[in-house]
């Protein structure tokens, strides 16, 4: 509630101009330059379920809504939503759905040598069908716990991954048995 509340007053003047005026304003120039800014309000790219996780990135901001056109993220498909994909089954997983691969850096070793990978601050415009992100550490906890604070370029990067994706956003992790992360399901 503390947390909620600090940031209502610290980002007040960006209540109206929303999410784009304060990403433009607070982060890097790079970074900023590489998330859209066209039409946070309503999305054409992202569905209700990738909206709907994006928007906790910045509570203090209006949240995202998924757009209501006729032909935007049309057909839906049957695996649409969000998951979890561990990286035994991620051969399986990447066969079956060619995902884009979405990393913080070249550093980070990638299941697919054959699939498009970008790194997350280097996806300018792009969208996707579905993408796989290779998370760090912090995003996981983020994901467990949105409640979580996260460092700002952490916070950007995962909200531009995040909003590649039309349909699917599936995350690598090795979730133990018996644990889940709020609204992803886990792909076996
Ligand atoms: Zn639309």
């Amino acid at each position: 509630m503390t947390y909620v509340t600090h940031l209502e007053a610290r980002y007040e003047k960006y209540r109206n101009g929303g999410i784009a005026d304060f990403i433009r304003d607070t982060l890097p120039k790079k970074l900023a330059c590489e998330i859209d800014v066209t039409s946070l309000a309503s999305s054409h790219r992202n569905s209700a379920a990738i909206c709907a996780l994006s928007s906790k990135l910045y509570p203090a901001m209006a949240a995202t809504a998924a757009c209501n056109c006729a032909d935007c993220r049309k057909p839906i498909p049957e695996d649409a939503g969000l998951h979890i994909v561990r990286r035994k089954d991620l051969p399986r997983y990447i066969e079956a759905g060619r995902p884009v691969q979405l990393r913080w850096g070249a550093n980070v070793k990638v299941a697919s040598a054959d699939l498009p990978t970008l790194n997350f601050g280097r996806a300018k415009g792009l969208g996707f069908d579905r993408i796989l992100i290779y998370p760090t550490a912090r995003m996981v906890s983020w994901l467990m716990n949105p409640q979580i604070k996260l460092e700002g370029e952490t916070r950007a990067k995962l909200y531009v991954a995040l909003t590649r994706a039309r349909h699917v956003v599936a995350v690598v992790h090795d979730i133990p048995h018996g644990q889940s992360i709020p609204g992803f399901s886990i792909y076996d």
